[in-house]
Parts: C-alpha cells; structure tokens; sequence
C-alpha cells in the first residue's frame, strides 16, 4: 500500500493524499496521463495527470448535482450534450431521465475505454443505451462545427489546464449558446472557489456576455478537497434557477429518481451562496 498525493493545490501548500492498495491502470495519452486505482477509503478511483477526479465512494455526488438541477429546473429536456465525462457517470444519470439524445463528445477515448473496464459501476451500462451517442472529439471543435440543438449542455471537464483550458473559454461559451434553444441551460464544472476562485470570476466574465442568467450552485464532494465545489449555471431563460420546490418535487416524483446526495430541497438550496463566493462574481458586467 502507497500513500498516493494529488497535487493540484501545492502552491497553495496544501495537499490529499490517498491510500492505494492496488494500482490498476496507467497510461501517457496523447491528451494526459490515465491512473485507475484501488483506494483504501474511496474504492476505485480515477486519477488524470495526478488529480482526482471521481471515486467510486463518493462519485454519486457530483454525477447527481450536476445532472438533475439541470435536467428538472428544465423539466422538459430531451437533447442533452455532455462535454467530458469521460467516465459515463453524468451519461448515466442524464439517461435516468426519459431524454430522446444523450450526445457525449469526449476528447480521449482512453479514458472511456479504461473506465468501462476498471470502474464499471460509473456508466453503468449508459454507452450501451440506444440514445446514447459517444463521440470522440475536442468538445470546443465540436461545438465550433455542430449546427445541433440541445436542451442542456453539461460541461464535465477536468480544470482549466492541459486539455480542459478551451473548455473555459468564452468562444467555446458563445458556440454553446448557439446550440442551445431558447429554454436551454449550460452547466459546467467550475471548480472549488476556496483554492480555484479565478474559475468562478473568469467563467462569469466569459458566460455573460452570451447568457443572461449566470450564477452558480453548489455541492459538497469529499475528494473535491476545499470544501464547496461550484458549478456554473447559465441560461437565457429567466426563472429557471428559481424553479419552486414544489414543482422540483413534482419533476422529481415524476422521473421515479431515487438519489443519494439530490433532493428539490438540496437543488433549491444549492444555489444559495456563502459570501465568500459571492464576492468573486463582478456585479459590473451586470448592465448589458
Ligand atoms: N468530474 C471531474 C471533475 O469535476 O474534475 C471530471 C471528470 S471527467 C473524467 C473529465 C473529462 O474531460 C476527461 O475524461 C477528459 O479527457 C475530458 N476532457 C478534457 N478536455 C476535453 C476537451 N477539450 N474536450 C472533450 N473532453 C475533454
């Protein structure tokens, strides 16, 4: 057994460290370094150029967050594009919901292929639905020349480095808010704000012009070290970030959902923000 450290915040002077029991894959792609290992405390987990990036143990967090609060606050979504989520687990939840298309466009297929086989429970059987469509593609290619529309674009991407930069760039947010129709919503990976705080203020600035209803909601992931996550909202549809509980819980009886971590109340309350995080968003862009 190894004590493994993720590095991503050694700047900051602060790192996680996890214990391995058993390596089970590891790979240099063309796009970055794969690890797939046996943890003592989060079961399988998936590792790209050293940072964690889901664990079996606690992957219902995130995989839920960042997929019903979408998905019911729309209520309606039959076209979703999901952009990263290499390891099928947002591809799975999109399909617990009664969607026509699920479109993933992930820029190593690697990662899919070793995620099917190491951690199988994360897509669990999601590449094998009938509405699912696997594209292996840069996702900001993709949304350069896709002439589709979609009801919901989520946005499960690695950090702003390496592969994942272009993801958070404001062109990629402009093609995204053209693929999206009238109600649609953007959601993206955005973050811990206690160490990554520019993620919050960059993909305000860059949403904004193209949107304009641009927040942030949160959740708590336990090896998403420095407590809230964020994740950003986006939508030219006004009151859809204020969706009522009770219409939430209507949606979410409807869809025969059992979650771990979502709850309406939870949705609704996710988008409620600490001061700290809120400070981090520039009010001045707000007179377009
Ligand atoms: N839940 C994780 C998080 O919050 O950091 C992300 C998980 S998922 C494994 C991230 C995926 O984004 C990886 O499979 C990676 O290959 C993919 N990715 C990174 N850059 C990309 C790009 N430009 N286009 C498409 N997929 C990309």
């Amino acid at each position: 057994m190894t004590w493994v450290a993720e590095t991503l915040y050694d700047e900051q002077g602060f790192e996680q460290r996890l214990l391995v029991t058993r390596e089970l894959h590891r790979e240099k792609t063309d796009f970055q370094e794969i690890v797939v290992a046996e943890t003592k405390g989060f079961g399988r987990t998936l590792f790209l150029d050293g940072v964690v990036q889901t664990t079996e143990r606690d992957e219902f967090v995130y995989h839920e967050m960042i997929t019903h609060v979408p998905m019911l606050a729309h209520g309606d979504a039959n076209r979703v594009l999901i952009i990263g989520g290499g390891d099928g687990g947002v591809l799975r939840e999109v399909l617990r919901h009664p969607v026509e298309k699920a479109v993933m466009v992930e820029i190593d297929g690697r990662v899919v292929e070793e995620c099917r086989k190491f951690l199988p429970s994360l897509s669990d059987g999601a590449f094998d639905d009938p509405r699912a469509e696997l594209i292996i593609a840069d996702g900001i290619k993709y949304v350069a020349e896709s002439s589709d529309s979609f009801d919901a674009i989520i946005v499960d991407s690695t950090d702003p480095m390496g592969p994942g930069e272009v993801l958070f760039t404001e062109a990629f947010y402009a093609d995204c808010c053209r693929l999206l129709g009238d109600g649609g919503v953007l959601v993206t990976q955005c973050g811990v704000p206690f160490f990554q705080s520019s993620e919050v203020t960059d993909s305000y600035r860059r949403l904004r012009p193209y949107f304009s209803d641009v927040g942030f909601y949160l959740a708590v992931v336990p090896t998403y070290v420095g407590g809230h996550m964020t994740l950003g909202w986006a939508s030219n549809a006004a009151g859809l970030r204020q969706v009522s509980v009770d219409v939430l819980s209507k949606r979410f009886a409807a869809a025969g959902l059992q979650c771990r971590y979502y709850s309406p109340a939870m949705h609704s309350a996710a988008f409620t923000l600490p001061p700290f995080i809120t400070s981090l968003i520039p009010e001045q862009l707000d007179d377009r």
